[in-house]
């Protein structure tokens, strides 16, 4: 059927788009924010004039947060597709999690079997745990730290992630709003980061099951059915 086809091609465009639109919007960020910083510490300027490029400052930072939670992993490739190991994207973005888990005084705990073969996008599933990883940590650091247990199996089939933290848990409600756009209940926080988690299991055909309680943490479960290359 023609129209859609037209339509599956027109949504790669928009997925490629959006890739190239994350490294293209970086930059200019990061330019712009060097010389508001700059310029704040001018000697000329009014208070009023420094308040201004505070809020500029904070705007801009804002904006790369949400970038941030959607495309860090994006790159401009149609392709990202690969039948390969979980435990390597796992494992690589547990690494990349460390000095933030660190920072914050969590310690990460990781155990994995190695037979986690499946398809998968792999930019798309390391945004999804880095994601995870980052709201675990988060959860800890207003308690003054704790632990991250990161726990890979398979079962039947099935491929199941664990994220454990010790951090500040969730109510009933709380976890009903998981995965709405621009729910947050971080004074910073985009409300898009478990937007992406969602739609990344979901085109894997996983499920995410959360157990949680007030002030003892939060687990979640996610479980991907392995596909054959
Ligand atoms: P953000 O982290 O920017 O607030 P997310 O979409 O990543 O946005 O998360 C939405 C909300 O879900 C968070 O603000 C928080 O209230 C809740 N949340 C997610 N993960 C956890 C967790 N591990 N522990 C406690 N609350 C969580
Ligand atoms: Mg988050």
């Amino acid at each position: 059927n023609r129209e859609q086809f037209v339509h599956s091609e027109r949504l790669n465009v928009v997925s490629e788009l959006s890739a190239s639109v994350s490294h293209e919007i970086r930059n200019p960020l990061t330019v712009t924010s060097g010389f508001l910083q700059l310029l704040k510490q001018s000697t000329t300027i009014t208070n009023e004039e420094k308040r201004y490029i505070e809020l500029s400052l904070q705007e801009l930072h804002r904006a790369e947060k949400i970038v941030s939670d959607y495309l860090s992993f994006a790159k401009p490739q149609s392709e990202n597709m690969v039948y390969s190991n979980l435990f390597t994207e796992t494992e690589y973005t547990k690494d990349l999690i460390i000095p933030f888990a660190t920072m914050h005084q969590v310690e990460v705990q990781f155990h994995f079997t190695n037979t986690l073969f499946t398809r998968y996008d792999r930019n798309q599933i390391q945004q999804c745990l880095i994601n995870l990883y980052k709201n675990g940590i988060e959860a800890m650091k207003e308690t003054g730290g704790g632990t991250l247990t990161i726990d890979i199996s398979e079962k039947k089939q099935k491929i199941l992630i664990k994220i454990q933290d010790t951090g500040i848990g969730m109510t009933r409600d709380q976890i009903s709003h998981l995965g709405q756009p621009y729910y947050s209940t971080k004074e910073k926080g985009t409300g898009l980061g478990m937007l992406m988690v969602y739609s990344t299991i979901n085109k894997l055909k996983g499920s995410i099951d959360i157990e949680s309680r007030k002030g003892k943490g939060t687990t979640f479960l996610i479980t991907i059915p392995v596909l054959e290359a």
